[in-house]
């Protein structure tokens, strides 16, 4: 096997394919990782969530990491480091166009909703439960390739 850098095309191009990230925040000096759904797009990650600790850290604290893989023949991987920026696109005026953009490029899945909404305790109907949109703005990209010499 030998490892190479990828550029930062190389990058672009794996998020754009991607689907899947492990999410990373951290807040009190505890660190915190998720597996999330998103769509890549213009420099941004976007994602669904219901509230819960991952929103409760990424608002105290909204530097982000996210890592990102594709596996090729064998043993062979691509993965992508993203250090970034949390971005909540809140259901209020001026946020609009950036929420159904959000919308638009996660819903060309079907059920993409359905991981971020579900918890294990279902909350009471009487609760209202924000859906919240949210991005994470890149700010550096690192990318590795794994291949069969
Ligand atoms: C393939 C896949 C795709 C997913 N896509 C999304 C998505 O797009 N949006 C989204 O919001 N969520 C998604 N999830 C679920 C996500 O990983 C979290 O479980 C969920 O969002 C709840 O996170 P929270 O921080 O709100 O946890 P909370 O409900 O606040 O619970 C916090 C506690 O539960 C534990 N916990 C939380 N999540 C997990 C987990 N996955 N495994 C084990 N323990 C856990 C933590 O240790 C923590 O102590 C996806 C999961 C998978 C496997």
């Amino acid at each position: 096997m030998h490892v190479r850098s990828l550029s930062n095309l190389e990058c672009t191009r794996l998020l754009s394919d991607g689907r899947l990230a492990h999410l990373a925040c951290a807040k009190d000096g505890k660190p915190y990782v998720v597996p999330i759904y998103f769509a890549y797009a213009d420099g941004h990650l976007y994602a669904f969530s219901m509230p819960g600790k991952k929103i409760e850290f990424m608002r105290a604290n909204p530097v982000v990491s996210l890592i990102v893989e594709e596996w090729g023949r064998g043993r062979e991987w691509k993965s992508v480091h993203v250090e970034g920026r949390f971005e909540e696109l809140p259901d209020r005026i001026g946020h609009k166009r950036e929420r159904d953009h959000a919308w638009s490029l996660l819903s060309t899945h079907a059920d993409w909703w359905e991981p971020g909404a579900l918890k294990p305790v279902t909350p009471p109907l009487s609760d209202h439960s924000e859906h919240i949109f949210f991005r994470v703005f890149v700010d550096q990209l690192y990318g590795r390739e794994a291949k069969e010499a």
